[in-house]
C-alpha cells in the first residue's frame, strides 16, 4: 500500500523490543491509528522528539490490509510542545484527553469532528490562564456527543417530567440520564444531586459553537457538579477508571 499523510496528535506511546516503539495517534483523516515505529528509539531523524504523548505532529504511514498496527514512515513535530510540558495542570488534562480518546475510539474508522475537538480543545488549554477544569467539561461534553453517548438531560428518563419542571435534579450514570426528585427515591443506584442550571449548561455545551462554548462563564457550584457527573458517567461507560483521573481529581482540589 503507498503511503500517507495526515495531521495527529500521540495518544500513547510504549517501546517495543530493543530499538522499536508502538505509537497510537488520532489523525485528521483517518481516526484512531496504531503503528509501529520501527527503530525509533535509535533514529532522532525519522521521528524527532514527535513520539511523546501529547504531541501534535504531522505524520507518513503506510496502511496495512489488517487495522491493528500499520507502518509509521516518519513525523514531524509541529507544535512547541513546552507549554504543556513545563505546567503539571495542564499536561495532566491533555493526558486526561488523549486517554479517553485512546479507550474509546475504534481503529481506523474516521469520526467527523473528532480531531477538529482535540485540536481546539488542546489550543484552548495552551492559552494563558486557561480553565482547566471548565475547557474539560466542554471537551468531554462534546465528544460524548461525537461518540453517541451524550447523557440524556432533557427529561426524567421514568416519569417524563421535562427539566423546567424542577430546581434539583439527580442525574443516574447508570442510566446516563436525569431523574426528578420523586423518581429518585425508586433508583437504588448511586445518584448525583444537579441544579437545572447545571443541566441547562451543558445542554448549552452541546448546542454552541465550540469557541462559545469554551467561553461560557461558570459558578463553581455549576462546575463541580458537572465534573462529577460527568466523569461518573464516563467511567460507568468505560467500566474502568482512566490512570490519569487521580492527577486530575488533585487538580481539581486545588481549583475548587
Ligand atoms: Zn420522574
Amino acid at each position: 500500500m503507498r503511503s500517507l499523510n495526515t495531521d495527529a496528535v500521540v495518544l500513547r506511546s510504549r517501546d517495543f523490543q530493543d530499538t522499536h516503539r508502538i505509537v497510537t495517534f488520532i489523525t485528521r483523516d483517518h481516526g484512531k491509528i496504531t503503528t509501529m515505529a520501527r527503530h525509533a528509539r535509535h533514529s532522532k531523524k525519522r521521528f524527532a522528539n514527535c513520539l511523546e504523548p501529547c504531541s501534535v505532529v504531522k505524520i507518513t504511514f503506510t496502511p496495512k490490509a489488517n487495522k491493528t498496527l500499520w507502518h509509521l514512515d516518519h513525523g514531524i513535530l509541529c507544535k512547541d510542545p513546552t507549554p504543556v510540558r513545563s505546567n503539571i495542570d495542564i499536561f495532566t488534562t491533555h493526558c486526561l484527553i488523549c486517554e479517553i480518546m485512546d479507550l474509546m475510539c475504534p481503529l481506523a474508522e474516521p469520526i467527523p469532528g473528532l480531531y477538529e475537538l482535540i485540536e481546539d480543545s488542546f489550543n484552548q488549554l495552551t492559552k494563558n490562564d486557561p480553565l482547566l477544569v471548565e475547557h474539560f467539561i466542554v471537551f468531554l461534553t462534546r465528544f460524548l456527543g461525537i461518540m453517541g453517548y451524550a447523557p440524556q438531560l432533557s427529561h426524567c428518563f421514568k416519569c417524563h417530567t421535562p427539566l423546567s419542571s424542577h430546581a434539583i435534579w439527580f442525574f443516574s450514570p447508570d442510566n446516563g440520564s436525569i431523574v426528578c426528585p420523586l423518581c429518585s427515591h425508586k433508583i437504588y443506584s448511586k445518584l448525583n444531586r444537579v441544579c437545572a442550571g447545571t443541566i441547562k449548561t451543558l445542554i448549552a455545551i452541546r448546542q454552541l459553537r465550540l469557541s462559545r462554548a469554551f467561553a461560557l462563564k461558570w459558578t463553581l457550584e455549576i462546575k463541580i457538579q458537572a465534573i462529577e457527573m460527568l466523569i461518573d458517567f464516563l467511567v460507568q461507560r468505560l467500566t474502568i477508571k482512566p490512570r490519569s483521573l487521580s492527577m486530575f481529581y488533585d487538580l481539581l482540589k486545588t481549583t475548587s
